[in-house]
């Protein structure tokens, strides 16, 4: 799948802007246009493509939105290994919930490099992910799938992938999209760290949003980020994404 899908069509046309990220409160409407189109173009932002008119197809799949786990979707804790360690933050319930009601698959892609440091097992973190799961499942809220890739880095680099599936690589949204039939270009990613919205721009998804309760961008990493949206938090996202749904729906033409 590597070469497959929007990804290059969309990376290209983002470097040709020149965009690299909206604070929230600038994004709508920023005029932009990809080159090689007429200024009168109806690309109003970079969460406007009409993908049709540049040879993307619109499948019949689901959409999703892939969520970071640590610092998105509970606290950040340095190695979480115990499942007592486990904190929903507030509101993430209900974000991942109104989410599926809209009708978005919602995915769990998270690094867990504490296993290929050796601090924990991958029955440890299955023990963690039952306890998360069941906080969730007390507000009624289940997902789709929970990926995690066990690699520890061997680069301090959060922008190069080493390993195709731990963020920045796609390798697990890309499963995540064979498996449950996913339609990435039609997706987004939210997580707290440049990888995340690396891996979500390297697999080709509609978009990806930063938000502010987990680690967020070191100043040198800004210009090494491509498009992305910045928020409070995994509420704020869920808004985002709901309200660019409605803006800017993407449907067959
Ligand atoms: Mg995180």
């Amino acid at each position: 799948m590597r070469d497959e899908g929007p990804g290059p069509i969309l990376h290209a046309l983002r470097c040709a802007l020149g965009v690299r990220y909206f604070e929230t409160e600038h994004l709508t409407p920023i005029k932009v246009r990809p080159l090689g189109t007429a200024p009168e173009a109806d690309l109003t932002s970079s969460c406007n493509l009409n993908m049709t008119k540049y040879g993307v197809e619109i499948s019949d799949h689901r959409p999703a939105v892939f969520f970071d786990r640590d610092g998105t979707l509970i606290e950040q804790v340095p190695y979480l290994i115990r499942p007592d360690q486990v904190r929903l933050l507030p509101g993430a319930a209900d974000a991942v919930l109104t989410l599926r009601q809209a009708g978005y698959a919602c995915v769990i892609a998270t690094n867990q490099s504490a296993i290929g440091r050796g601090l924990m097992t991958e029955d440890d973190l299955q023990a963690v992910h039952r306890e998360m799961c069941g906080q969730f499942a007390e507000q009624n809220v289940v997902f789709d799938a929970i990926y995690h890739c066990p690699t520890a880095p061997t680069v301090p680099d959060r922008s190069m992938i080493k390993d195709w599936n731990r963020k920045p690589g796609p390798g697990m949204l890309l499963k995540a999209a064979k498996e449950l039939g996913l339609d990435l270009s039609r997706s987004w990613m939210i997580g707290d760290v440049l990888s995340d919205m690396l891996a979500g721009n390297n697999a080709g998804c509609h978009g990806a949003i930063l938000v502010e309760t987990g680690h967020g961008l070191r100043d040198d990493e800004f210009d090494v980020a491509q498009s992305f949206v910045k928020v409070e938090n995994v509420v704020a996202a869920a808004q985002w994404i709901l309200g660019e749904m409605r803006k800017y729906p993407m449907t067959k033409e």
